[in-house]
């Protein structure tokens, strides 16, 4: 810490860090500028990012594009309000989403963070029944596995170890969580339980192919499909939240289209502007935005954050959709995937790992146990000149799409080399 600016030192009494028990944890790596995949350190050394900044920086960190589409807005106007003011970035952004997306997911209501973005699918969810006159649907049914955001609503439809259920018993509202439906089993349960409780049943939340933070578990569309047709089945209806797979992390634009499953809402956060200012979206087909059109302000969606729709986000948002169109973004994703298939695939013979799996721009090492000294781990991919941030028993890559080859074999070597020195 001796050479650690002053920035850092002092701020380090004041702030209050993520997931951090702040009295055992070392201090955050010092980062003075970003590159393409790297971080630039306040000693003058650079970092390989395996993560792209929790999933956000798809076309790697400074893109010339975002950063002149940011600067022409900056100057043409900052932010105004939403409720009674339009402007350009955000009628066009949800023109070119609404066209994205498939099926008639063509509405789309804009906010600043992913966890809002939920809470705005499952209000709009509950809203829709009662709009249509069914006053018993309060509940959103949800995954073990599942990560949806860290607000209360949001955790309230978490992994229920994960989302800490227990320990906020009194604060959170319940609502069912039960096992995605991958096998005979676990569909047999999720039908049972609509037969009896669908009716109470708002909607079904799921992360479509890859539930993130709840440990980089994959299922496979057909799991999608199943929900599908029981939403079909019990008049429910179906959520995907898309916001760590949107923009091709999975390998196509959008989780949703591998599966060939429409949901009735998606929503969007991340890499919508290619990690450049926080934006997300809640998008609903026409089928759930037609029960709120009507003559009765009562039906109209009361929710607006402030800085709902922010122009230099939407502004950087279309630019980072402009790069999705002009550069060849997915088949980056299918070379990364290669990549990480060959590279990560020597670890699943060493004495730690349980699993190797991998699908579009996630790699993933699972282990049999999370790692004793996990500080260590941490400070040893550090030494290794990468930045991968291991959670639970989960080594992981999501790097930028832009990623060159030299950097993504740093990443994976130092990932064969911490892992090979772990016990079994
Ligand atoms: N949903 C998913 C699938 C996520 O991965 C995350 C964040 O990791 C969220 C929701 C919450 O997003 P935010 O952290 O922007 O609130």
């Amino acid at each position: 810490m001796s050479d650690a600016p002053g920035w850092l030192t002092e701020g380090l009494g004041h702030i209050w860090l993520p997931y951090t028990q702040m009295r055992t944890a070392g201090p955050p790596l010092p980062v003075t500028a970003t590159s393409g995949t790297r971080l630039r350190l306040a000693d003058g050394r650079e970092l390989v990012d395996g993560i792209a900044s929790w999933w956000t920086a798809c076309h790697g960190y400074n893109h010339p594009h975002l950063l002149a589409a940011l600067q022409a807005q900056a100057e043409a106007m900052p932010h105004v309000m939403f409720g009674g003011l339009g402007h350009e970035p955000a009628y066009r952004l949800a023109t070119r989403l609404a066209g994205m997306l498939p099926g008639d997911l063509t509405r789309v209501f804009l906010a600043e963070s992913g966890s809002v973005s939920v809470e705005v699918a499952m209000k709009m969810a509950v809203q829709y029944w009662l709009n249509k006159g069914e006053r018993g649907r309060y509940k959103i049914l949800a995954f073990t596995g599942g990560y949806h955001g860290d607000t209360i609503a949001t955790m309230a439809v978490c992994d229920p170890e994960e989302g800490m259920h227990a320990k906020f018993r009194g604060l959170l509202p319940e609502h069912p969580v039960l096992p995605l439906p991958r096998d005979a089993e676990s569909l047999e349960t999720l039908d049972q339980f609509l037969a009896q409780q669908g009716h109470r049943i708002a909607a079904m939340l799921v992360e479509p192919l890859v539930q993130g933070a709840g440990g980089m578990l994959f299922h496979d569309a057909v799991v999608l499909r199943r929900l599908r047709e029981l939403a079909d089945r019990y008049g429910i209806l179906l959520i995907f939240d898309e916001i760590f797979t949107g923009f091709g992390r999975t390998g196509t634009m959008f989780a949703c289209e591998a599966a060939g499953v429409v949901p009735d809402i998606v929503t969007l956060s991340k890499a919508l502007t290619g990690g450049v200012l926080p934006l997300s979206a809640a998008i609903a087909s026409a089928r759930v935005f037609d029960a709120f059109w009507s003559e009765d302000p009562n039906a109209a969606l009361m929710h607006g954050p402030t800085y709902m729709g922010h122009a230099l986000a939407c502004a950087v948002a279309n630019a980072s959709l402009d790069l999705f169109e002009t550069e060849p973004r997915l088949q980056q994703v299918a070379a990364i995937s290669a990549a990480l298939h060959q590279g990560l695939e020597p670890c699943r013979a060493m004495p730690a790992v349980a699993d190797v799996r991998v699908l579009g721009a996630i790699g993933v090492v699972e282990l049999k146990q999370a790692p004793a000294d996990l500080r260590g781990l941490k400070e040893k991919l550090v030494e290794q000149g990468v930045w991968i941030r291991p959670f639970g028993r989960i080594l992981y890559l999501t790097p930028s799409f832009t990623i060159g080859e030299e950097d993504l074999e740093r990443l994976m070597a130092a990932i064969r080399t911490v892992t090979a020195g772990l016990p079994g």
